[in-house]
């Protein structure tokens, strides 16, 4: 082993000792040499997805006849009552990004190596409105982004698109005024991607409305731009 290995090795034990391993949702110390930052208990309640093995999936099915798409997965089934769901709700609610980052890299991870995004360009994820960003003091798709961007050795465009805030509460609007007015609060940032292949970047995918308008916005600015989505989880269908 070599002084620098030594030093590393030694500067990783008094860390341990400091700062040992919590898991990110139970908050246990994680044993030594674990790959991810949760425990056995928590990590065997996830419930992957699998669908970077699959050309069609739950997510890209969700998405079809809406955004053309060159690939699309996330990462673990959403289900209440999981650790999934915990994990989810503390990085929106409970001010913990580093959950999105963690979990953004071990996404990542498994993409690395994915033929679909061998010649991607970046990743864009899905801004949330400015209000909860100040609120929350983070955007958690861009701290998944952080973690995916990581992994894959990326770059993160997180201007690439903004939200705009409306005046007036959403709650006395019919649902079709809803969904148009979500529609338009998503509106073209900075950056030229002609020609470019982006992956958009969001926590949980439920009916795919907010990924379909964000897509679409891109497409609709770049000429012969090409899109991808990765979450870290989708709801049940
Ligand atoms: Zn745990």
């Amino acid at each position: 082993m070599s002084i620098k290995q030594q030093f590393r090795t030694l500067g990783e034990g008094l860390s341990g000792l400091l700062y040992p391993r919590l898991c990110l949702n139970c908050r246990q110390t994680v044993t030594r040499g674990q790959p991810t930052q949760l425990c056995f208990s928590c990590q065997s309640d996830l419930a992957l997805t699998e669908h970077w093995l699959l050309p069609e999936n739950e997510l890209t099915d969700r998405l079809t006849g809406r955004l053309p798409l060159t690939f699309g997965a996330a990462l673990l089934f959403f289900n209440t009552g999981t650790v999934c769901q915990q994990l989810i709700h503390a990085l929106k609610y409970h001010h913990r990004p580093d959950i999105g980052v963690e979990l953004g890299q071990r996404l990542g991870a498994l993409l690395k190596e994915h033929p679909a995004l061998q010649d991607l360009d970046g990743l864009v994820p899905v801004p949330i409105h400015p209000d909860r960003r100040h609120q929350r003091g983070y955007n958690q798709a861009e701290e998944i982004g952080r973690g995916v961007s990581r992994a894959l050795g990326k770059p993160m465009y997180a201007d690439a698109l903004r939200r705009r805030s409306f005046k007036g509460s959403q709650t006395k609007k019919s649902r079709f005024e809803r969904v148009e007015n979500t529609r338009d609060s998503f509106i073209t940032g900075t950056g030229d991607f002609t020609g470019k292949h982006l992956l958009l970047i969001d926590d949980v995918l439920t009916t795919g409305a907010t990924l379909d308008f964000c897509g679409n916005i891109l497409l609709e600015h770049h000429p012969e731009l090409r899109v991808g989505i990765a979450t870290l989880a989708i709801t049940a269908g």
